[in-house]
């Protein structure tokens, strides 16, 4: 299949690099490719970016059917873009599809549409430090019809946004509170995949944390309520006595990638690294008896988010000593100084762009 490509005939005035926030400012063109029974994917194309018309019995609109993916495009300093593990989205796109009954899609094809997109918008990387262009690739069942099944129609598109670094304010511990009363997911649901449904059910948790004035929840499983689960929409990691422990997959854990680069990264190191169960009583006492030593958050927006702070029902426990802890530290600056080319690339991960 062929991109066919229709550029736009204006072109909008670059933003502030210096203020540029998340998710607000979209660059001018995007990628979109549409799914029927009859001629499987099709019509791959990249057209000036603007509003979808979708006929309000948009099947989406109403029962959610729907799967996203997130990655990041970065400029290196002498000029370049590169992608991180870019084919690994596609594939994760391709698992969240099938849990929501949406077709599947070349992966290698995304990953080639995705970079011709990049090559004709490659204006719009930023280049200040910790800046990226976000790129949101998402498939939304477009059957109109208010009945409940699959859908037989499918349009596939691919958005673009240059983002400000995560933190701007330097790399400062947050705090989490674990949530009593929701869970976010239960195995045997879609916690595995990345749609939309997930997300919306987090904000009401989301809402009562941050009126406590906690930055994330931490989540616990959603049948005993018992297992920590995940940060927000970041994958979790405790070192305890300098064991680097992890939930294991369990079906209602996102399985990121950030997460993976981790685990990898620091077995590379020669780090004890363990995906197991971990309950939060067993976080609670790591942290009494001193042996908890750092809690740190795992995703492609943040890279790595250390928590400083925890709070489980009455309790409220510092985590090391309010700094961000080596070992956070240190697979911060790895993973970003390679996403940015700033070391050579250990592990095969990164994917350039021009
Ligand atoms: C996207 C996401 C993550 C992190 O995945 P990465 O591939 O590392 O960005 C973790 N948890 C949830 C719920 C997510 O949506």
């Amino acid at each position: 299949m062929q991109v066919t490509v229709t550029q736009s005939q204006t072109r909008k005035p670059k933003p502030d690099e210096t203020n540029l926030g998340f998710g607000t400012i979209f660059t001018d063109h995007m990628f979109n490719m549409d799914y029927s029974v009859e001629k499987g994917w099709h019509n791959p194309r990249i057209e000036p970016y603007g509003p979808m018309a979708l006929d309000p019995s948009t099947m989406v609109l109403h029962y959610g059917q729907a799967v996203f993916e997130g990655l990041k495009a970065y400029r290196m300093d002498q000029g370049g873009i590169q992608l991180f593990r870019p084919l690994d989205n596609f594939k994760r796109l391709n698992r969240s599809s099938k849990m929501l009954c949406i077709a599947g899609h070349d992966a290698a094809f995304a990953l080639d549409a995705l970079k011709q997109l990049l090559t004709l918008e490659k204006d719009w990387v930023p280049s200040q430090p910790g800046t990226s262009l976000y790129i949101r690739p998402t498939i939304v069942a477009t059957d109109p019809y208010l009945g409940v099944r699959a859908s037989f129609t499918y349009r596939f598109f691919i958005i673009l946004s240059p983002v400000g670094a995560y933190y701007p304010e330097g790399f400062n511990p947050i705090k989490i509170m674990v949530s009593k009363d929701h869970v976010r997911a239960v195995r045997g649901g879609v916690g595995e995949a990345k749609t939309p449904g997930n997300y919306a059910a987090s904000l009401l948790a989301g809402d009562k944390a941050h009126d406590e004035g906690y930055t994330q929840v931490l989540w616990l499983d959603g049948v005993e309520q018992k297992y920590v689960e995940e940060v927000g929409s970041m994958n979790i990691f405790f070192v305890i006595d300098d064991e680097i422990i992890t939930p294991m997959l369990s079906g209602s854990i996102l399985a990121g990638i950030t997460r993976n680069s981790v685990i990898q990264l620091a077995e590379h190191w020669g780090m004890n690294v363990t995906e197991r169960k971990i309950s939060i009583d067993e976080v609670m006492q790591a942290q009494a008896s001193g042996k908890l030593t750092e809690i740190f958050g795992s995703g492609t927006a943040a890279v790595v988010s250390p928590v400083g702070e925890l709070k489980y029902g009455d309790q409220v426990i510092p985590i090391g000593d309010g700094s961000v802890g080596p070992v956070a530290q240190r697979l911060f600056d790895a993973i970003q100084d390679i996403q940015y080319g700033k070391i050579e690339d250990p592990m095969g991960w990164i994917e350039p762009v021009i």
